[in-house]
């Protein structure tokens, strides 16, 4: 047995035992030839290797050594296994069932739910003017740190981002939650930090308001390295589409669900297979903790008199990395012309206890009538003339 086959085996044996949350039969009166455990196997099995069921049963008939592994006495016929698909809709959701992560970040991509190519959509039938992209819509929420996939929803799109947010972290235990723009807003970030207890690192979108905006009682310090961890969702992606495929092959939305939850169940196998190698070689760490360690993030609420905008708020970067806001006195206004009103230039802008300490020519303009504009001037020292 070279290398390449024990990987499959390995795989078939974790399958296995993530199996064995499933009940053996749905139904007593089954005819026991094949158990649910067996079926989910080769239904992720059909995904990793982005088989057909026709394809995956003429692989199993040829392959003894995964026959054994999986324990059967034969292989089933391609309809078994498109049945089991859809009897299992209700259940395979519970085989993902990670519920505890440091930092996990989430997002959503699309799937093709058909397998007609672009081109015979798109350029062969142009008279029709139906062109709707349809696509499965998957969310996810990834643990950055061993890039796993938690929990997952599945929609038909387009649909938008927000409404999934609640629902992917409900039953999670994490510090971090890293979601893009799309996710952003003032509820998202509420009930990642009451309801969770965690810290949301959602940048703000361009028409939300004010840089740095007190929310209730929190305030969050946005951190560009702790944000850039959001990039691993996009790695796991493009992972499950490279390697499992990005089109669905079930022509109705229960079963391409299920398919998609099967591409996720392998991604997630084919994960800790690796992990669990990382860590037999004793290589180093896969995991990047150490600057999570660090919080960069602080609960502040600005004293009442700085509440208001009667001080102007500048913001500092003090020399361990934090930004911290500094409220100062605004600047009086510039210096008038006592008589037509007009800007005094020479004159600086400075508060009056400033103005206090510094020389004297520095406060004035070096000519008679200080407070008046050279115009004025002239006229006044016309009229006392006369
Ligand atoms: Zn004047």
């Amino acid at each position: 047995m070279n290398n390449n086959s024990s990987e499959y085996l390995n795989f078939i044996d974790e399958a296995l035992e993530l199996a064995k949350k499933l009940p053996r039969h749905f139904s007593k009166f089954s005819n026991k030839i094949y158990d649910n455990h067996q079926k989910l196997v080769i239904v992720v099995l059909m995904q990793k290797l982005k088989m057909t069921s026709r394809d995956i049963v003429k692989w199993l008939e040829v392959n003894e050594f995964v026959r054994l592994s999986i324990g059967l006495s034969r292989v089933p016929v391609h309809t078994t296994i498109l049945r089991f698909l859809k009897k299992v809709k209700n259940l395979i959701g519970k085989l993902l069932d990670i519920r505890q992560a440091d930092s996990i970040a989430i997002d959503s991509t699309g799937f093709e739910a058909e397998q007609k190519s672009y081109y015979y959509r798109t350029v062969w039938n142009s008279e029709k003017k139906q062109k709707a992209r349809r696509y499965v819509k998957l969310s996810v929420a990834v643990d950055t740190d061993k890039q796993l996939i938690l929990t997952h929803k599945i929609r038909m799109g387009p649909r938008n981002d927000n409404i999934d947010f609640k629902g992917l972290l409900k039953e999670l235990k994490v510090q971090y939650v890293i979601a893009d723009k799309a996710y952003s807003s003032r509820k998202n970030r509420d009930f990642v930090f009451y309801n969770l207890r965690a810290k949301p690192i959602i940048p703000r979108k361009k028409n939300e308001g004010g840089y740095n905006v007190v929310h209730g009682r929190y305030k969050i310090e946005f951190d560009d390295k702790l944000y850039h961890q959001r990039s691993k969702v996009e790695t796991v992606f493009s992972v499950i589409k490279r390697k499992y495929g990005s089109v669905l092959r079930s022509k109705k939305f229960a079963t391409q669900r299920v398919e998609l939850i099967c591409k996720l169940i392998a991604y997630n196998l084919d994960r800790k297979i690796k992990i669990y190698f990382l860590f037999l070689r004793i290589a180093p760490e896969p995991l990047n903790k150490t600057f999570l360690n660090t919080p960069k993030f602080f609960i502040c609420m600005p004293r009442g008199m700085y509440k208001s905008r009667t001080f102007r708020r500048v913001y500092v970067k003090t020399p361990g990395g934090k930004t911290v806001i500094h409220y100062e006195k605004r600047k009086p206004k510039q210096a008038h012309c006592a008589v037509c009103k007009a800007v005094l230039h020479g004159v600086p802008r400075l508060n009056p206890t400033r103005m206090m300490n510094i020389s004297k020519s520095k406060k004035r303009v070096s000519r008679p009538y200080s407070n008046l504009c050279s115009k004025c001037m002239r006229n006044k020292i016309r009229e006392s003339l006369r």
